[in-house]
């Protein structure tokens, strides 16, 4: 098993769906924010990621933010969500993934990470045992992303 091979390889986050995810047994979904989500310039979520959001509380699926940006970036674009979010979050360490998944009563089986960047989300995802999902980044890369 390679560190850097992600278990799904998707176009965007709206490829993936609540059914996919119960499919798999999974319970909770940790998600990047930066050019997962939106891109750098956007501090705010869509009316299509708030939808896509909901999507999986409506089902029962926990949703929380892990971002290596800082609290204002975070804070500002998490808040219309209503979920938790967790800012310079060390990725790729497990540290903060595991908090995050613990705290929504998931384990390494009930959880999954989605992200754009390999060295940091997938990486991370896979030293914490959850199933990894890689988007491809949504606008430029950023040193400290
Ligand atoms: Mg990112």
């Amino acid at each position: 098993m390679s560190l850097f091979a992600p278990d799904l390889k998707l176009k965007n986050v709206h490829e993936l769906t609540p059914e996919f995810l119960m499919s798999k047994g999974i319970k909770v979904l940790l998600t990047d924010l930066d050019n997962t989500l939106a891109t750098y310039e956007e501090d705010v979520p869509s009316e299509k990621v708030i939808a896509w959001v909901k999507s999986f509380s409506d089902c029962g699926i926990s949703v929380a933010v892990i971002s290596n940006n800082d609290l204002e970036r975070v804070e500002k674009f998490c808040k219309p969500l209503g979920i938790d979010y967790y800012h310079k979050s060390g990725k790729p360490r497990s540290k903060t993934i595991r908090k995050a998944m613990a705290k929504l009563s998931g384990d390494k089986k009930t959880t999954a990470l989605i992200g754009d960047k390999m060295i940091t989300d997938i990486f991370g995802a896979k030293t914490s045992g959850v199933f990894s999902i890689k988007v491809p980044p949504l606008g430029k890369r950023r040193m400290f992303e």
